[in-house]
């Protein structure tokens, strides 16, 4: 059992696609854009008109219609040295890493929850402070995710 004195167990499990089948949307940071427009070889223009619908605060892919993520291609992630922020950091996201409930709940489909080497308390919070640092609207009130 995970806890904040304890550390926490995670290694991610090749060939898993859970966390990319997951309802909800993929944020994006302007540099999360650019790096994913750069890596399939489209101007960031030509990307977020094809993939991005951006809000006042937000930037988020257009989901497909029977997909969760236009990316989730053949088993894996097409952009995957490029994929958004949010994607990357998963599942150290600081609603997880900060509630115990929540993060043993995550593991019930995140089958690299609770399986080898212990990460520190520290290094997670670390990873989560990125996520509150790319997306600092989404975390101002609170978690915004199902924005
Ligand atoms: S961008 Fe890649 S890692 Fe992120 S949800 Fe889509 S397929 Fe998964
Ligand atoms: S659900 Fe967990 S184990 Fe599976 S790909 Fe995502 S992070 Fe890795």
């Amino acid at each position: 059992m995970p806890s904040a004195k304890s550390g926490l167990r995670f290694t991610c499990q090749k060939g898993c696609i859970n966390c990319c089948d997951q309802r909800g949307f993929v944020y994006l940071t302007e540099a999360d854009l650019t790096a994913a427009a750069k890596y399939i070889g489209m101007t960031a223009a030509d990307f977020e008109a094809k993939y991005i619908y951006r809000t006042r605060h937000y930037l988020r892919f257009r989901k497909p219609k029977n997909s969760q993520c236009h990316f989730l291609q053949n088993g894996g992630c097409a952009i995957h040295p490029a994929k958004p922020t949010q994607c990357r950091v998963f599942p150290f996201w600081p609603e997880l890493v900060e509630d115990r409930d929540s993060w043993n709940e995550t593991g019930k489909y995140c089958p690299g929850i609770g399986t080898g080497p212990l990460i520190q308390i520290g290094t997670a919070l670390e990873a989560a402070e990125e996520m509150k640092r790319a997306y600092p609207e989404m975390y101002r009130n609170g978690n915004k995710w199902s924005s």
